[in-house]
Protein backbone atom coordinates (compact mmCIF):
# COMPACT_ATOMS: atom_id res chain seq x y z
CA UNK A 1 0.00 0.00 0.00
CA UNK A 2 1.23 3.64 -0.68
CA UNK A 3 0.67 7.10 0.86
CA UNK A 4 0.17 9.86 -1.38
CA UNK A 5 -0.48 13.58 -0.97
CA UNK A 6 -2.04 16.55 -3.11
CA UNK A 7 -1.71 20.08 -1.69
CA UNK A 8 -2.33 23.86 -1.80
CA UNK A 9 -1.99 26.76 0.45
CA UNK A 10 -5.80 25.85 1.80
CA UNK A 11 -5.71 21.92 1.94
CA UNK A 12 -3.71 19.00 2.04
CA UNK A 13 -5.60 15.39 0.54
CA UNK A 14 -3.58 12.29 1.83
CA UNK A 15 -5.01 9.25 0.01
CA UNK A 16 -3.52 5.29 -0.55
CA UNK A 17 -3.70 3.68 -3.89
CA UNK A 18 -6.27 0.64 -1.73
CA UNK A 19 -9.70 1.81 -2.66
CA UNK A 20 -8.00 5.42 -4.14
CA UNK A 21 -9.13 5.84 -0.31
CA UNK A 22 -8.71 9.32 1.41
CA UNK A 23 -6.65 8.79 4.94
CA UNK A 24 -6.89 12.56 5.61
CA UNK A 25 -8.37 15.85 4.61
CA UNK A 26 -6.44 18.97 6.53
CA UNK A 27 -7.45 22.11 7.00
CA UNK A 28 -3.92 24.13 6.48
CA UNK A 29 -5.14 27.65 7.43
CA UNK A 30 -6.67 26.54 10.91
CA UNK A 31 -3.97 24.21 12.94
CA UNK A 32 -3.72 21.77 9.86
CA UNK A 33 -6.75 19.75 11.42
CA UNK A 34 -8.56 16.62 10.03
CA UNK A 35 -11.95 17.40 8.41
CA UNK A 36 -12.71 13.61 7.68
CA UNK A 37 -12.99 10.30 10.09
CA UNK A 38 -9.84 8.25 9.48
CA UNK A 39 -7.98 5.00 11.07
CA UNK A 40 -5.02 5.57 12.80
CA UNK A 41 -3.37 3.04 11.25
CA UNK A 42 -3.58 2.57 7.52
CA UNK A 43 -3.43 -1.49 7.17
CA UNK A 44 -7.50 -0.84 9.16
CA UNK A 45 -8.76 0.38 5.82
CA UNK A 46 -7.94 -3.09 4.77
CA UNK A 47 -11.02 -4.92 5.53
CA UNK A 48 -14.31 -6.70 4.44
CA UNK A 49 -17.31 -4.66 4.05
CA UNK A 50 -17.84 -1.67 6.27
CA UNK A 51 -17.39 0.91 7.07
CA UNK A 52 -16.01 2.44 3.75
CA UNK A 53 -14.09 4.73 5.17
CA UNK A 54 -13.17 7.62 2.69
CA UNK A 55 -13.04 4.94 0.24
CA UNK A 56 -14.51 5.19 -3.94
CA UNK A 57 -17.28 3.25 -4.32
CA UNK A 58 -18.20 1.38 -7.80
CA UNK A 59 -19.35 -0.24 -9.90
CA UNK A 60 -23.17 0.57 -7.73
CA UNK A 61 -23.28 2.63 -4.66
CA UNK A 62 -25.30 2.37 -2.40
CA UNK A 63 -28.12 -0.79 -2.04
CA UNK A 64 -29.79 -2.68 -5.00
CA UNK A 65 -32.95 -4.06 -3.34
CA UNK A 66 -32.23 -8.02 -3.32
CA UNK A 67 -29.47 -7.84 -5.71
CA UNK A 68 -32.09 -7.80 -8.69
CA UNK A 69 -32.72 -5.47 -11.45
CA UNK A 70 -33.99 -5.57 -15.11
CA UNK A 71 -31.91 -5.57 -18.09
CA UNK A 72 -32.73 -5.88 -21.85
CA UNK A 73 -36.08 -8.21 -20.25
CA UNK A 74 -33.77 -10.40 -18.68
CA UNK A 75 -33.49 -10.38 -14.49
CA UNK A 76 -30.03 -9.50 -13.12
CA UNK A 77 -28.31 -11.16 -10.31
CA UNK A 78 -25.92 -9.38 -8.01
CA UNK A 79 -23.98 -11.00 -4.88
CA UNK A 80 -25.92 -10.03 -1.29
CA UNK A 81 -23.33 -9.06 1.22
CA UNK A 82 -25.66 -6.70 2.94
CA UNK A 83 -28.36 -8.66 4.70
CA UNK A 84 -30.65 -8.96 1.67
CA UNK A 85 -29.10 -7.13 -0.22
CA UNK A 86 -26.35 -5.62 -2.64
CA UNK A 87 -24.56 -3.21 -1.17
CA UNK A 88 -21.53 -0.80 -2.43
CA UNK A 89 -20.49 -3.38 -5.55
CA UNK A 90 -19.85 -6.40 -3.09
CA UNK A 91 -16.49 -7.61 -2.14
CA UNK A 92 -14.78 -6.75 -5.71
CA UNK A 93 -16.49 -3.48 -5.41
CA UNK A 94 -13.57 -0.64 -6.61
CA UNK A 95 -12.81 -0.14 -2.71
CA UNK A 96 -11.15 -3.17 -2.21
CA UNK A 97 -9.28 -2.83 -5.22
CA UNK A 98 -5.46 -1.34 -5.35
CA UNK A 99 -5.55 1.71 -8.03
CA UNK A 100 -3.14 3.01 -10.09
CA UNK A 101 -2.24 6.22 -8.94
CA UNK A 102 -0.34 9.23 -11.31
CA UNK A 103 0.35 13.22 -9.73
CA UNK A 104 -0.62 15.16 -12.04
CA UNK A 105 0.79 18.20 -10.15
CA UNK A 106 1.03 18.86 -6.82
CA UNK A 107 -2.82 20.10 -6.36
CA UNK A 108 -3.86 16.80 -8.87
CA UNK A 109 -4.02 13.33 -9.22
CA UNK A 110 -5.51 10.01 -11.27
CA UNK A 111 -6.49 7.16 -9.78
CA UNK A 112 -7.68 4.66 -12.18
CA UNK A 113 -8.47 0.99 -12.59
CA UNK A 114 -9.27 -1.38 -14.66
CA UNK A 115 -10.92 -4.92 -13.23
CA UNK A 116 -13.96 -7.02 -13.48
CA UNK A 117 -16.17 -7.71 -11.06
CA UNK A 118 -17.25 -11.16 -12.01
CA UNK A 119 -17.48 -12.56 -8.72
CA UNK A 120 -20.27 -9.86 -7.93
CA UNK A 121 -22.69 -10.53 -10.97
CA UNK A 122 -20.87 -7.67 -13.13
CA UNK A 123 -20.11 -8.95 -16.47
CA UNK A 124 -17.07 -7.66 -18.44
CA UNK A 125 -14.48 -5.20 -17.88
CA UNK A 126 -14.26 -1.96 -16.12
CA UNK A 127 -12.53 1.16 -16.98
CA UNK A 128 -12.51 4.01 -14.24
CA UNK A 129 -10.52 7.12 -13.64
CA UNK A 130 -11.27 9.30 -10.90
CA UNK A 131 -8.97 12.44 -10.29
CA UNK A 132 -8.50 14.73 -7.02
CA UNK A 133 -7.80 17.94 -7.70
CA UNK A 134 -7.69 20.91 -5.28
CA UNK A 135 -8.62 24.50 -6.36
CA UNK A 136 -8.31 27.03 -3.46
CA UNK A 137 -10.75 25.71 -0.85
CA UNK A 138 -12.22 23.15 -2.94
CA UNK A 139 -11.14 19.86 -3.28
CA UNK A 140 -13.09 18.70 -6.24
CA UNK A 141 -13.64 14.90 -7.56
CA UNK A 142 -14.30 14.12 -11.25
CA UNK A 143 -15.02 10.21 -12.02
CA UNK A 144 -15.36 8.67 -15.28
CA UNK A 145 -16.27 4.80 -15.88
CA UNK A 146 -16.53 2.95 -18.95
CA UNK A 147 -17.75 -0.86 -18.68
CA UNK A 148 -17.33 -3.02 -21.54
CA UNK A 149 -21.00 -4.05 -21.75
CA UNK A 150 -24.34 -2.55 -20.70
CA UNK A 151 -24.76 -3.04 -16.77
CA UNK A 152 -25.82 -0.42 -14.29
CA UNK A 153 -23.31 1.64 -12.22
CA UNK A 154 -22.97 4.42 -10.07
CA UNK A 155 -20.53 5.34 -8.17
CA UNK A 156 -19.55 7.65 -5.07
CA UNK A 157 -16.62 8.83 -2.40
CA UNK A 158 -17.36 7.81 0.95
CA UNK A 159 -16.30 10.67 2.98
CA UNK A 160 -17.17 10.95 5.85
CA UNK A 161 -16.62 14.26 7.52
CA UNK A 162 -16.27 15.82 10.83
CA UNK A 163 -16.02 19.88 10.46
CA UNK A 164 -15.07 20.06 14.31
CA UNK A 165 -11.14 19.18 13.64
CA UNK A 166 -9.75 15.77 14.85
CA UNK A 167 -13.02 14.47 15.22
CA UNK A 168 -13.10 16.85 18.66
CA UNK A 169 -16.74 16.23 19.02
CA UNK A 170 -19.49 14.52 17.04
CA UNK A 171 -21.89 15.43 14.20
CA UNK A 172 -24.50 16.11 16.49
CA UNK A 173 -24.58 19.87 17.04
CA UNK A 174 -23.39 19.87 13.07
CA UNK A 175 -25.56 22.36 11.47
CA UNK A 176 -27.07 20.77 7.63
CA UNK A 177 -29.19 22.33 4.96
CA UNK A 178 -30.14 20.35 1.98
CA UNK A 179 -31.53 22.15 -1.11
CA UNK A 180 -33.88 19.14 -1.68
CA UNK A 181 -37.35 19.03 -2.09
CA UNK A 182 -37.53 15.24 -2.46
CA UNK A 183 -36.13 12.37 -0.25
CA UNK A 184 -36.03 8.50 -0.74
CA UNK A 185 -38.15 6.18 1.82
CA UNK A 186 -36.20 3.31 3.03
CA UNK A 187 -37.79 0.15 3.12
CA UNK A 188 -36.97 -1.53 6.67
CA UNK A 189 -34.45 -4.13 4.82
CA UNK A 190 -33.26 -0.35 4.50
CA UNK A 191 -32.84 0.08 0.71
CA UNK A 192 -34.09 3.19 -0.81
CA UNK A 193 -37.75 2.30 -1.67
CA UNK A 194 -39.29 5.28 -3.55
CA UNK A 195 -39.48 8.84 -3.56
CA UNK A 196 -41.46 11.68 -1.90
CA UNK A 197 -42.19 15.24 -1.32
CA UNK A 198 -40.65 17.14 1.60
CA UNK A 199 -43.26 18.58 3.91
CA UNK A 200 -42.11 21.79 5.75
CA UNK A 201 -42.98 20.05 9.02
CA UNK A 202 -41.16 16.96 8.37
CA UNK A 203 -38.31 15.43 10.30
CA UNK A 204 -36.14 15.34 6.76
CA UNK A 205 -36.80 18.41 5.38
CA UNK A 206 -33.61 19.97 5.95
CA UNK A 207 -34.17 23.17 3.23
CA UNK A 208 -33.71 25.53 6.17
CA UNK A 209 -30.77 25.02 8.70
CA UNK A 210 -31.06 22.52 11.51
CA UNK A 211 -28.92 20.71 13.76
CA UNK A 212 -28.18 16.88 12.90
CA UNK A 213 -29.13 16.12 16.79
CA UNK A 214 -33.00 16.99 16.04
CA UNK A 215 -33.20 14.30 13.10
CA UNK A 216 -31.23 11.72 14.96
CA UNK A 217 -33.40 11.82 18.37
CA UNK A 218 -36.37 12.10 16.53
CA UNK A 219 -38.63 8.98 16.87
CA UNK A 220 -39.76 8.90 12.82
CA UNK A 221 -39.71 4.92 12.24
CA UNK A 222 -37.10 5.28 9.38
CA UNK A 223 -34.95 7.30 11.40
CA UNK A 224 -35.36 4.50 14.45
CA UNK A 225 -35.04 1.65 12.13
CA UNK A 226 -31.54 2.84 10.83
CA UNK A 227 -30.41 4.43 14.02
CA UNK A 228 -29.65 7.85 12.25
CA UNK A 229 -29.45 8.92 9.06
CA UNK A 230 -28.55 6.91 6.31
CA UNK A 231 -31.30 8.72 3.39
CA UNK A 232 -31.00 9.82 0.59
CA UNK A 233 -32.02 13.37 -1.17
CA UNK A 234 -32.87 14.47 -4.54
CA UNK A 235 -30.74 17.29 -5.04
CA UNK A 236 -32.63 20.87 -6.71
CA UNK A 237 -29.11 22.74 -5.32
CA UNK A 238 -26.29 22.50 -2.50
CA UNK A 239 -25.94 21.17 0.36
CA UNK A 240 -23.85 22.36 3.33
CA UNK A 241 -22.57 21.39 7.02
CA UNK A 242 -21.45 23.75 9.08
CA UNK A 243 -19.75 23.69 12.83
CA UNK A 244 -20.54 26.31 14.95
CA UNK A 245 -17.92 26.02 17.38
CA UNK A 246 -14.94 25.41 15.04
CA UNK A 247 -17.22 28.35 12.47
CA UNK A 248 -16.06 25.92 9.73
CA UNK A 249 -18.52 25.31 6.62
CA UNK A 250 -18.51 22.57 3.64
CA UNK A 251 -20.52 23.35 1.15
CA UNK A 252 -21.23 20.19 -1.40
CA UNK A 253 -22.19 21.10 -5.19
CA UNK A 254 -22.06 18.09 -7.67
CA UNK A 255 -23.69 17.17 -10.60
CA UNK A 256 -25.04 14.28 -9.58
CA UNK A 257 -28.60 13.88 -9.16
CA UNK A 258 -28.93 12.80 -5.39
CA UNK A 259 -27.06 12.55 -2.10
CA UNK A 260 -26.73 9.36 0.37
CA UNK A 261 -26.31 10.96 3.62
CA UNK A 262 -25.34 7.94 6.27
CA UNK A 263 -24.15 9.34 9.99
CA UNK A 264 -21.91 6.46 10.69
CA UNK A 265 -24.87 4.77 13.12
CA UNK A 266 -23.07 1.25 13.16
CA UNK A 267 -19.53 3.00 14.27
CA UNK A 268 -17.83 0.99 16.78
CA UNK A 269 -15.03 0.96 19.54
CA UNK A 270 -13.16 -1.32 17.49
CA UNK A 271 -12.25 1.02 14.93
CA UNK A 272 -9.18 3.40 16.19
CA UNK A 273 -9.80 6.97 14.33
CA UNK A 274 -8.01 10.66 14.44
CA UNK A 275 -5.41 9.91 17.31
CA UNK A 276 -6.40 7.08 19.29
CA UNK A 277 -9.99 7.73 19.53
CA UNK A 278 -12.76 4.74 19.65
CA UNK A 279 -15.25 5.24 17.40
CA UNK A 280 -18.85 6.05 18.03
CA UNK A 281 -22.47 6.19 15.85
CA UNK A 282 -22.61 9.67 14.92
CA UNK A 283 -18.84 10.38 15.03
CA UNK A 284 -19.33 11.63 11.75
CA UNK A 285 -21.59 11.90 8.53
CA UNK A 286 -20.51 10.44 5.24
CA UNK A 287 -22.45 12.43 2.42
CA UNK A 288 -22.58 10.37 -0.93
CA UNK A 289 -23.61 12.46 -4.09
CA UNK A 290 -24.48 9.63 -6.88
CA UNK A 291 -27.28 8.72 -9.46
CA UNK A 292 -30.66 7.56 -7.69
CA UNK A 293 -29.86 4.57 -5.26
CA UNK A 294 -31.35 1.67 -6.33
CA UNK A 295 -33.19 3.98 -9.24
CA UNK A 296 -33.87 1.28 -11.51
CA UNK A 297 -36.04 -0.68 -9.13
CA UNK A 298 -37.34 2.61 -8.16
CA UNK A 299 -38.15 4.98 -10.89
CA UNK A 300 -39.34 4.41 -14.70
CA UNK A 301 -37.06 5.77 -16.77
CA UNK A 302 -34.63 2.73 -16.19
CA UNK A 303 -32.13 3.57 -18.93
CA UNK A 304 -31.42 6.22 -17.52
CA UNK A 305 -29.13 4.12 -14.76
CA UNK A 306 -27.72 2.38 -17.51
CA UNK A 307 -24.27 2.73 -18.61
CA UNK A 308 -22.14 1.56 -21.24
CA UNK A 309 -19.45 1.37 -24.00
CA UNK A 310 -21.72 3.83 -25.59
CA UNK A 311 -22.61 6.03 -22.40
CA UNK A 312 -19.60 6.80 -20.40
CA UNK A 313 -20.36 7.22 -16.32
CA UNK A 314 -19.39 11.16 -15.29
CA UNK A 315 -19.92 12.90 -11.73
CA UNK A 316 -18.29 15.76 -10.78
CA UNK A 317 -18.49 16.80 -7.16
CA UNK A 318 -16.83 20.11 -4.93
CA UNK A 319 -16.34 20.08 -2.09
CA UNK A 320 -15.75 23.75 -0.83
CA UNK A 321 -14.52 24.40 2.91
CA UNK A 322 -14.55 27.44 4.18
CA UNK A 323 -14.41 29.26 7.85
CA UNK A 324 -17.47 31.35 8.46
CA UNK A 325 -15.39 33.09 11.59
CA UNK A 326 -12.58 33.58 10.14
CA UNK A 327 -14.12 35.08 6.82
CA UNK A 328 -12.21 32.20 4.51
C1 LIG B 1 -25.02 2.78 3.51
C2 LIG B 1 -25.00 2.33 4.95
C3 LIG B 1 -23.71 1.61 5.19
C4 LIG B 1 -22.59 2.60 4.89
C5 LIG B 1 -21.22 2.04 5.08
C6 LIG B 1 -23.91 3.74 3.32
O1 LIG B 1 -23.88 4.16 2.01
O2 LIG B 1 -26.23 3.35 3.15
O3 LIG B 1 -26.07 1.49 5.24
O4 LIG B 1 -23.62 1.13 6.49
O5 LIG B 1 -22.69 3.08 3.59
O6 LIG B 1 -21.07 0.93 4.33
Amino acid sequence: MKTYEIENDFLKVCFIDYGGTIIGIYDKQNGHENLVISFDDVNDYIIEGEPYLNSLVGPVAGRIAHGQYELDGKIQQLSINSHINHLHGGQSGISKHFFKIVLINDYSALCSLRTNHDGDGFVGQFDYQVIYRLEDSKLIIEYEATPEHRTILNMTSHLYFNLSGDMKSSIEDHLIKIEANKRMTLHEDEYPLNIVDLETDDVFDCRNTKKLSEIHNSFHPEIVNSRGLNHAYLLDGSIYLMDEVSGRQLKLTTDAPSAVFYSANYFNDSYILNKRQRGYPHCGIAIETQDIPNGINVVDDKESFIYGPHRVYRQKTSYEFSNLIKGK
